[in-house]
């Protein structure tokens, strides 16, 4: 992945953009967890509420995971960098004996924004400001 260079620039220096990341990164970061939190949940349900709930109350638990991965699809609807709206994506690519080919899908651990350059990862954002500092 050579993404590394192609953000906009920031001016960390500055007291103000600086709180800005620190914001968003903490937006992201609420956003972030529904999405993790649902699809544990989602798992959770599938593999231990199979366990435990009795053969005649299964139709609760479907419909249980339903809610969750509705509320889990809608989490990921909001998925996005909470200053500009743009989805977090990276690129994976694989390549095969006769093909090679790559394709772009939903980043799960994004560290910054690739439409504004924002910080969506406040550790990332600390690591940088140590670095400048
Ligand atoms: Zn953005």
């Amino acid at each position: 992945m050579a993404l590394g260079n192609c953000y906009p620039k920031l001016d960390l220096r500055d007291e103000q953009v600086r709180r800005e990341q620190y914001e968003n990164a903490a937006r992201f970061r609420a956003k972030w967890r529904r999405v993790i939190f649902g699809f544990l949940g989602t798992f959770a349900l599938f593999f231990i509420g199979g366990e435990l709930v009795r053969p005649d109350q299964e139709e609760w638990l479907v419909l249980a995971i339903f809610l969750v991965i509705f509320a889990t699809v809608i989490s990921m609807l909001f998925y996005k960098c909470p200053k500009c709206g743009t989805v977090p994506s990276g690129v994976a690519y694989s390549v095969t004996a006769n093909t090679a080919s790559y394709s772009k899908g939903i980043h799960p651990f994004p560290k910054r924004c690739a439409g504004c350059g924002y910080y969506l990862s406040k550790r990332e954002l600390e690591k940088v400001l140590k670095e400048l500092s």
